[in-house]
Parts: structure tokens; sequence; C-alpha cells
């Protein structure tokens, strides 16, 4: 009997660890990895993003093969429209008995391969929980159940319990669970920024810049600017040297806003996480070991390990649980059509137009660059949620559905019904005033409300407040604000409305 089992791998997949690859047998079975125009233009994606997984299947290729697998590898120049055709493709050529896949970390792609791909394909095909993450669909879900919300901070620290990270005897260390009041400093060139090592791209990923450069050309991300490690080992340096030289003041800045440096303290990890080539677990012991070496506080070790093992395991865990439902969320019936100049930053709002710089350049933004600048812009003005949660997907290299869809509809939009926030994340131009040094470099002054120079994320601010008072009146978390601008002169208030009424057709 041929038990011949045909592995897709998916581009973001890349590690021996994951479910399919374990329980593969070299010599017998065979691997499918593919390029395919489907998932590659989808969305606008980033050409960063593309180069990264193209360039890093293809040195996994090689990885794979060294290790005595068969690999069938179908590049893009290949011209295979889709994976379900790539997989056929294989099919047709081979004798396997079976398709063994890691589930993917998109709903769509999932149904596909569950309900549609056996018939199609007139082989059984096995789908495999990615089990690289650190809490499964039902530790989540039994975590979820009977609640009435589900706030991250409870979940993290079941996690940490469970992993043992940050845990002295049974307790947390330190004594304190959370130290995110310490995270939250503003940028006043307070010390030096360390520079970051580049990588020199090698001819794999040369040619696959060429490549992604003559297909994708109407594609954000400029690739002169190429410098993300592709490997496992190049990833594995790269977190070595945020360990060392940013991680002791990662905490501290984390939430600062910065016009010399796109990622200041930041890890610069995500997309390396998300595609297979660093492990979540083995990054937050890492950290660990740093603070417990005295190489960096508790706090700086603490909010990153939050960020990881939190965090992300709980978005996770949020699209997992309420998708497809999920997807179709806009609590606040969000509909005005995203500006033209998210796809080419041309704003006199500094700290957006520099936001969106980054991100179309690099496909990278720090996460309050993404929250706290372009969200709260988008979650102010009103714009369309899913015109919105697309530029998201297209724009970061890291941006996969179940990580970006939560974050971008449910904490930055407030459109999930308040699963994810408990109250918006929104916020006028003070508050970006006081985390860095944009507003010194704009033409508006965070410091008016209306008038030709005033920063318009103060009047969209209060218009928010204003035309969402009856949801939010009743929010504890909102009740002081709403209180404040109650008490305000009315005709003062009518000043404000009409003036940001008047300026968003100018702003969006
Ligand atoms: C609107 C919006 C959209 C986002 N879209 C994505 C996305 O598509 N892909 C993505 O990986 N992250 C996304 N994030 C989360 C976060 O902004 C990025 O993970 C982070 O900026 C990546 O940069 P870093 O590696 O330097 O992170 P660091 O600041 O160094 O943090 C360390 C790690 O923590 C994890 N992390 C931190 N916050 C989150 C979070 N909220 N959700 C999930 N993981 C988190 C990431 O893996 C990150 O690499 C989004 C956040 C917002 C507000
Ligand atoms: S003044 Fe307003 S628009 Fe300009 S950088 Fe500051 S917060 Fe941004």
């Amino acid at each position: 009997m041929n038990d011949t089992k045909l592995i897709l791998v998916l581009a973001d997949q890349l590690c021996t660890q994951q479910p399919a690859l374990k329980a593969a047998v070299p010599g017998r079975d065979i691997i499918v990895m593919a390029e395919v125009a489907e998932e590659a233009s989808y969305v606008r994606h980033n050409r960063h993003k593309i180069a990264l997984l193209f360039s890093a299947m293809r040195h996994f290729k090689i990885e794979l093969e060294a290790e005595g697998y068969q690999v069938e590898y179908l590049s893009f120049e290949s011209g295979t429209p889709s994976l379900e055709a790539a997989v056929a493709s294989v099919i047709a050529r081979t004798e396997v008995s079976e398709v063994v896949i890691c589930e993917p970390g998109e709903y769509r792609l999932l149904e596909q391969m569950k309900y549609f791909w056996s018939s199609a394909l007139g082989k059984p095909v096995t789908l495999l929980e990615d089990d690289r993450f650190l809490a499964s669909h039902n530790d989540f879900a039994d975590w979820a159940k009977g609640k009435k919300q589900l706030r991250m901070e409870f979940f993290y620290r079941k996690m940490r319990e469970r992993y043992q990270i940050l845990m002295d005897a049974g307790e947390p260390a330190g004594g304190k669970w959370n130290y995110d009041a310490d995270n939250r400093v503003g940028w006043r060139n307070q010390v030096e920024i360390p520079s970051r090592p580049d990588i020199t791209p090698d001819e794999i990923t040369a040619s696959v810049i060429d490549l992604v450069n003559a297909e994708f050309p109407d594609n954000p991300g400029d690739l002169a600017r190429f410098r993300l490690a592709v490997t496992r080992t190049d990833a594995e340096r790269q977190f070595d040297w945020f360990v060392e030289n940013a991680l002791g003041d990662f905490g501290t800045y984390q939430d600062a806003l910065v016009e010399e440096s796109p990622w200041i303290f930041h890890g610069l990890i995500s997309m390396y996480l998300n595609a297979g080539l660093l492990e979540p677990l083995a990054v937050c012991e890492r950290a660990e070991r740093a603070w417990r070496e005295g190489k960096c506080s508790l706090s700086a070790a603490e909010g990153f390990i939050r960020q990881v093992l939190g965090w992300r395991e709980y978005i996770r865990g949020i699209y997992w649980l309420l998708m497809p439902e999920y997807k179709t969320r806009n609590t606040l019936e969000a509909t005005r059509p995203l500006p033209n100049y998210f796809w080419d930053a041309d704003t006199e709002m500094r700290c957006l137009s520099r936001a969106i710089e980054q991100s179309l350049d690099h496909g990278y933004a720090h996460h309050i660059q993404r929250l706290m600048v372009i969200g709260n812009f988008a979650l102010l003005a009103g714009l369309d949620v899913m015109e919105v949660c697309d530029w998201y997907l297209a724009v970061y290299v890291d941006a996969y559905e179940w990580v970006e869809l939560p974050n971008t509809l449910g904490m930055a939009l407030y459109g999930d019904n308040a699963v994810i926030a408990s109250k918006p994340y929104a916020a006028s131009g003070k508050y970006i005033q006081k985390q860095g040094n944009h507003c010194q470099q704009c033409r508006y002054k965070p410091t008016k409300v209306t008038g030709p120079d005033a920063c318009p994320f103060n009047s969209l601010y209060w218009r928010f407040i204003d035309k969402h008072i009856d949801k939010f009146g009743n929010n504890p978390r909102m009740g002081l604000v709403v209180a404040n601008w109650r008490k305000r002169d009315p005709d003062e208030r009518e000043v404000i409305v009409s003036w940001a009424d008047k300026m968003i057709e100018d702003w969006t």
C-alpha cells in the first residue's frame, strides 16, 4: 500500500516544529511549497512582505532538502494560480495517499481546505491544529466560557501561571502582574537610540527582490531598504541584538512616538514569529533570562512578555472564537471612504504622514503608531471599517488576518462591540504631543481646537465624543470625558463640532 503523504507547507509555517512537518517522514513523504498568485495578491501586500516570505520559503526549502526531505517547490515564475492548484499539480504527477496541512491562520483558507479540497483533489485532507501557539483553540474557548468580559489581563495571568514565566513560588515576580504604568514615557531624546545591524541580501534574496519589483510594481514598499532576516539563524541573531541592545529601554519607551526612528527600542520580531522563524515561548524565556541575569529591569521584561504571551495569544484566541461573524461587525457604523493619502502619506498632519510613510516604505510601524496615530485617526474620522482593515492587511510585513483583524476592527476601531477594548482608544492631539516630538515639525498646533492651524485630532476627538455620546454615556471609563463635554457651554460645543464637520471633508 502506498502511504506517501503530501505535506503542504504554507509561507507562514516555516519551521520543522510545525505539526505537519513533525509528522513527515524524510524519504517517504513529499513536501509541497508554492509561491502562488492568489495568496500574493488578494490585497496589495507590501513588497517587503512578499520578498520576506518568498525568500524565507526558498531558504527553508534548502534546509528541508539538507535534512533529507523531498521538496516540490513551485516558484512564482511557474504561474501556479492557487495553493489548491499547486497541490493538484503535484498529485497529478506523483502517488500520494493523503494531503496533510497545518491549519492556516485565516478563516477563508481554512474553510476552503476543510470543506472543498478533499472532493476537488480526490484525496483525504487532514488539517492539524497549529501547536506553535501557546493557547490552543480549546484552551481559549475554555477560558472564555461563561465570561461576560474577555479581558486580556486575566488571560495573560493564566498564561504566566501555565508556562511559569516570571513566576516566583506561585506569585508574579516582583509581586505585581503588570508594570504597564512604567511603560508610557514620552520621547524627549532622553537616551541614544542604538542603530540596528543591517543584513545584506544574499543571492537568493536579491533575485527575489528583482522578481517582486517586476511582478508587483503597484504595491507599496521600497525594497531598496529591505533589511529583514530570511532564515531562522538570522532572525535569532536579530532577536539576540534586541535583547542585548534595546530590551533594556523597550518598556520605558514602548509608547513613545519618535521623529528620528521608526523602531526605537521595539523588537521587530512579529514578522519572524508569524512566519515561523522564531518561537513565542523561546523569546519569552529569553527575555525572562535577561531580567534574571540583571541585563534589564523587570518592567522591561514584563512589558515585552505581556505582548507575546498575553496580547499575541489573546488576539488569536478572539479571532478563532468569534469568526466568521466577527468580520461583519461595525459597532460605530463607520463608513467614510479611506482618504488617498493612506497610499502616499501626503498629508500635513505630521504624525500621520510619518506613520503612514514608514508603513508603506518599510512595512513596519510600531504599536502606538498603528493604534494611537493611524488607528486613532481612522476611529475619530469614522473611516470604513473594512477598508481600514484591508489597508492594515496590505501594508504591514507581519499582517495575517488572525492578528490584523482583531487588532484593527476590535482594538483600534472599537468595531467589535467592546470585546477587546473596554473603551475606545480615542485621543486628541494632546496625547500625541505628550508621547513624542512629531508636533514640533507639524504645521498644526496641538494646543488649538478650531481655526486653520488647529490640530485636526482635537476637534475630531470632541466630534467623536459628541456623535457617540449615547453609547459612551454609561461607560464608567468614559464618564469623566463625557461629563466634561456635557459641562461645556452649548455654543462652544456647537462651534467645535461644526468646525470638525466642515474640516472633515478636507482631512478625509
Ligand atoms: C491596528 C493594529 C494592527 C495590527 N496588526 C498587526 C498585524 O497584522 N500583525 C502583527 O503581528 N501585529 C499586529 N499588531 C500588533 C503590534 O502592533 C505588532 O505586533 C508590533 O507593532 C510588531 O512590532 P514589533 O515586533 O517591533 O513589536 P514589539 O513592540 O517589539 O512587541 C513584541 C511582540 O509582541 C507581539 N505583540 C505586541 N502587541 C501585539 C498585539 N496587539 N497583537 C498581537 N501581537 C502583539 C508581537 O508579536 C511583537 O513582535 C497590530 C496592532 C494594531 C493596533
Ligand atoms: S499637531 Fe496634531 S496633527 Fe500635528 S503632529 Fe501633533 S498631533 Fe499630529
